[in-house]
């Protein structure tokens, strides 16, 4: 099971500390968001991974981390200045602004289709650099990482002394002033991106474009994605950006829809050729503009050949945060732990149907706050049954706190959500913020505190996992607050741990409970940090 809706996806990172609106206490700022505690260790390790996979365990790749604010000649060659337009259009009616191609010719907003002609609308923030407002000190803050990495190249080139074909990688922010921000953290303003530029003789580029689709499948296979959400698609020709001879989508079926997490394209010679000097020596196959700035030949000597060849380039380019957004909801579950009986079911039942008769009568929430209520509110008594967890998603939702039944539904479905139900993040354990949680069974016996914080110190300077200690409720309420946040292991320590219980034997024993199956085992407390470390791939 994957997540049904986006709003469970939010409500359950706001209310757990995963991701948060920007700059709420003000308002807020529209498309940004602010990456919490847990969701700050989901992206790192995330990205994690893919520096791993792409770096570390290759041996044709080097990595960079360039800077943002670059010199203004960069987007006027890269082509950016010129062609990083949407075309947009503003209703007539309520003022707002849409990107002419994601609305059909009616205004989302208020369902007018008085809309103005098209204009272009270029997506890169512009900045002053420097103390003096002069109308030529300024530039952009990146709207992709990889033009960091074609300046570059002969830096790489010449420190390395790599033979082709090589890649160089890169992850960072960057930033779109984007016309309508949307879908949570699918299209935002400020984002971050994983970028591969792979460097390959001219002849060579369609065979490794085609192998870095395959790897690039992989990769996300192996982050978690099932094959089932993820889908390649090949765009056609009128599709492919003007310097790109062919480009594969990786399309993931987000709650929203089957929308873009990456393209791998082939660019041709079209980056480093635009950014060279003497463009008329190098034979190029693409067309560029004319560059009467750059001081360099972005070429690579072919000891075989001696000949001087401007590389071609396959460009893996995935976005971190439809990453996060991809992997959160593939590992998405509301799971029945065990049947609830109908006349515990009932009450809920009713309780629901009062709360959502109050929403549709309630004047005062706006028509999106009260129209997601009751979207929400009648897929899950549709099925009831099946649903009945996402309620404590319901009442997060913007809105849901102002209407006066909240707190009575409240009160009928909490304890049957912590008796019958859970939320559950099926996360790859390599992936998991936290790894291991500690509990004691008992928060006021020492001897089991004790115990329990000296195996968290332990596992926490092995120095491969983040380990929390939680004595904050019983100990059933713990493993379903350890679920909910995707904790592949608890570790429990209770009265035969320290040989207190009948049975001698589990004198220096701990509980390891499995998040996914939910079974326990009994495992030694010397053995632990090895057995987990195994358990976690
Ligand atoms: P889209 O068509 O969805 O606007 P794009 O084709 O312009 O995306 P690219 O320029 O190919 O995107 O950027 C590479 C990757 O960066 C995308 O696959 C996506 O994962 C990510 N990305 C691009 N724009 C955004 C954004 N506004 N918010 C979040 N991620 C983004």
């Amino acid at each position: 099971m994957a997540a049904q809706t986006m709003e469970q996806l939010v409500s359950l990172s706001k209310r757990r500390g995963f991701i948060f609106p920007g700059s709420a206490i003000y308002g807020g700022l529209q498309g940004t968001y602010d990456y919490g505690p847990l969701g700050v260790e989901l992206k790192n390790n995330l990205k994690l991974a893919w520096w791993r996979a792409n770096v570390w365990e290759r041996e044709d790749m080097e990595g960079i981390d360039a800077s943002i604010l670059m010199n203004k000649l960069t987007w006027r060659y890269s082509g950016h200045e010129e062609t990083f337009v949407d075309p947009m259009v503003d209703c007539k009616g309520c003022k707002m602004r849409w990107r002419a191609d994601q609305i059909a010719g009616k205004c989302p907003s208020c369902g007018s289709a008085e809309l103005t002609e098209p204009r272009p609308f270029n997506l890169m923030f512009k900045t002053q650099v420097g103390p003096v407002p002069d109308p030529e000190s300024f530039s952009y803050l990146r709207p992709e990482t990889a033009q960091g990495i074609f300046l570059n190249f002969k830096h790489v080139l010449d420190s390395t002394s790599r033979k082709l074909p090589f890649g160089i990688a890169q992850m960072g922010k960057s930033f779109r002033n984007e016309i309508t921000p949307r879908n949570f953290i699918f299209r935002v303003r400020e984002f971050e991106q994983m970028e591969i530029e792979f460097f390959v003789k001219p002849g060579e580029d369609e065979a490794w474009h085609q192998k870095w689709v395959e790897d690039r499948i992989n990769w996300w296979l192996s982050v978690g994605l099932s094959k089932d959400n993820l889908v390649p698609y090949h765009q056609k020709a009128n599709e492919l950006a003007h310097y790109a001879k062919a480009t594969v989508d990786l399309l993931y079926r987000f709650p929203h829809g089957l929308e873009e997490l990456e393209g791998i394209a082939n660019r041709t010679d079209y980056d480093l050729g635009s950014h060279s000097k003497d463009q008329g020596s190098l034979g190029l196959k693409a067309r560029v503009a004319p560059n009467s700035h750059s001081t360099e030949k972005l070429t690579y000597f072919d000891a075989e050949t001696k000949q001087h060849v401007v590389p071609f380039v396959i460009e893996p380019s995935a976005g971190v945060d439809r990453g996060v957004l991809a992997v959160l909801s593939e590992a998405y579950a509301e799971e029945q732990v065990k049947p609830a009986p109908a006349d515990r079911l009932k009450p809920v039942e009713e309780a629901l149907g009062t709360f959502l008769k109050s929403v549709s009568r309630n004047e005062k929430l706006t028509a999106d706050a009260k129209n997601a209520l009751l979207a929400e509110g009648e897929r899950i008594s549709g099925a009831l049954g099946e649903r009945l967890a996402s309620i404590t998603g319901l009442l997060s939702m913007p809105g849901a706190e102002s209407i006066e039944v909240a707190k009575k539904l409240r009160g009928q479905v909490d304890p049957v959500v912590d008796e019958f139900y859970r939320t559950v993040l099926h996360f790859k354990p390599r992936l998991a913020p936290i790894k291991v949680a500690v509990l004691p069974l008992k928060k006021n016996h020492a001897g089991i505190v004790d115990v329990a914080k000296g195996i968290r110190r332990r596992l926490q300077s092995s120095g491969s996992m983040r380990v929390v200690y939680d004595d904050t409720g019983a100990i059933g309420k713990l493993y379903r607050r350890q679920d909910e946040i995707g904790t592949p292991f608890c570790v429990t320590v209770d009265f035969d741990t320290l040989g207190d219980g009948k049975d001698a034997s589990t004198k220096d024993t701990v509980t390891v409970r499995h998040r996914d199956s939910m079974a326990q085992e009994r495992v030694a407390i010397s053995e632990l940090e090895g057995y987990l470390r195994e358990k976690m791939g």
